[in-house]
């Protein structure tokens, strides 16, 4: 049977190795990964880890007695610097590793403020790695000043713990409004007065033009002319997908390393899944950023590099957790036309059609509407509008219609 390595050691090589294993797989796995700490689950650093609600321990995907109880050699603080695909090997820390089968699940990683304009200086942080929150948590102080950049979720998320812990927060989004990249206006709507309630001061349409200070951050000069004095600055302004690697292995690449349907790149001994991936959906192509999609498509791919020959079919589902307020997606709302509303206040869900046909859910503090919603999508079904705009009308019935 098939050697198999695996490139990062994220929610996505954690989710493959493991699926091998259940699947009986009983050659090699080398997981290999850069970080200096075992696979973990990066959705809490931006809400019960930076709160200090949550033990590192529990970030872990697994206990870490599980890889070698598996007899999965888990490399940890260490680098692939190159795949050498003729010879099927890749190289980290020196040595050479051989493969028969190679997956990819390298991430992301984020878009960071160029040099230019003060993103290097100190007190200026990203989040993204366990490192990158454990470098901004100390910060995270009573009355302290935060410039949050970006309005998209983890820029939110920063936001509502930064309020949360008594600190005076101002936010950024140069786009016309927040989440304008993700949600309808509605949702933009509910989430710019949840934070207005808790005392953010969000300024949409509005860009960071510099950062200053000398080596440590002391303020933002804004598009709108605007200086203001800060402590730091949390930038959350998207990722790119992580596919260096891939493309100097010579693998095609068009907004992530390309696979078809089952997970394969161009080079059939080589798959990819997770943030990295760019595969086929509906005719185009897309990358999906979700703990949905690292494991169900890493399982997936896992499955395929024994042999199964199976199309990866996502079933889109996310959440964000801001102050008390959970918000669950389901679907994805691309190429919606309308937006019908359930409900009002704290509790409200926005129901994206595209005609007559439901694409997604947003569903705030309201689990109901999520599951039905969710369950709806994966049916094929549509309900009526009008029947969804009726807050008293019952939404089970709707499963079985
Ligand atoms: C702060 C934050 C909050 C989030 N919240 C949510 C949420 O609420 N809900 C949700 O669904 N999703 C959320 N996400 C997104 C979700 O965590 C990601 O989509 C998911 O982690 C993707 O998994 P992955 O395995 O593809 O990538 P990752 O988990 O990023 O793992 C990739 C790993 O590969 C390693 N790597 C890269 N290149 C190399 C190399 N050359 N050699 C060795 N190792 C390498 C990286 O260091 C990294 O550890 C959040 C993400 C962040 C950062």
């Amino acid at each position: 049977m098939d050697d198999i390595v695996v490139i990062g050691a994220g929610q996505a090589g954690a989710s493959l190795v493991a699926k091998l294993r259940s699947l009986g797989h009983i050659s090699k796995i080398t997981l290999i990964g850069e970080e200096n700490a075992p696979p973990y689950q990066r959705p809490p650093l931006s809400k019960k880890y930076l709160l200090g609600e949550m033990e590192v321990e529990r970030l872990y995907l697994r206990p870490e007695s599980y890889y070698a109880d598996n007899h999965i050699t888990l490399l940890t603080n260490d680098t692939v610097v190159a795949i050498d695909r003729a010879d099927k090997v890749v190289i980290a820390g020196g040595q050479q590793i051989a493969y028969d089968q190679l997956a990819l699940c390298t991430g992301s990683v984020p878009r960071r403020l160029p040099g230019a304009i003060g993103g290097e200086l100190g007190g200026v942080h990203v989040v993204r790695t366990l490192q990158d929150v454990d470098a901004m948590a100390p910060a995270f102080v009573e009355g302290a000043r935060v410039l949050i950049v970006g309005g998209g979720y983890i820029g939110l998320e920063a936001a509502a713990v930064a309020a949360s812990r008594g600190m005076q927060v101002a936010l950024v989004e140069m786009a016309e409004r927040i989440l304008q990249r993700v949600a309808a206006p509605e949702t933009s709507d509910f989430f710019r007065a949840l934070h207005a309630s808790h005392g953010v001061r969000i300024r949409e349409g509005v860009g960071l033009e510099r950062l200053t200070g000398e080596t440590q951050v002391t303020g933002a000069v804004l598009t709108d002319v605007t200086e203001l004095p800060f402590d730091l600055v949390v930038v959350g302004i998207g990722i790119t997908p992580a596919t260096t690697l891939a493309e100097a292995a010579g693998l095609e690449v068009d907004n992530g390393i390309k696979v078809d349907a089952q997970g394969q790149t161009s080079d059939p001994a080589i798959w990819a899944a997770g943030d990295c991936a760019s595969f086929p959906y509906h005719g185009r192509r897309i990358r999906l950023e979700s703990v949905q999609n690292a494991i169900d498509q890493a399982e997936c791919v896992a499955e395929n590099m024994l042999g199964a020959g199976k199309d990866y079919v996502p079933m889109p589902w996310f959440w964000s957790d801001q102050y008390d307020c959970k918000l669950q997606i389901a679907g994805l709302n691309h190429g919606y036309d309308r937006v019908v509303a359930r409900g009002a206040g704290a509790a409200v869900s926005f129901w994206y059609y595209q005609g007559e046909t439901l694409l997604a859910v947003d569903a705030m503090n309201d689990a109901r509407a999520y599951m039905v919603g969710k369950k709806l999508i994966e049916m094929g079904k549509s309900p009526d509008p009008a029947v969804i705009a009726d807050a008293e009308a019952d939404l089970k019935p709707l499963l079985r219609a």
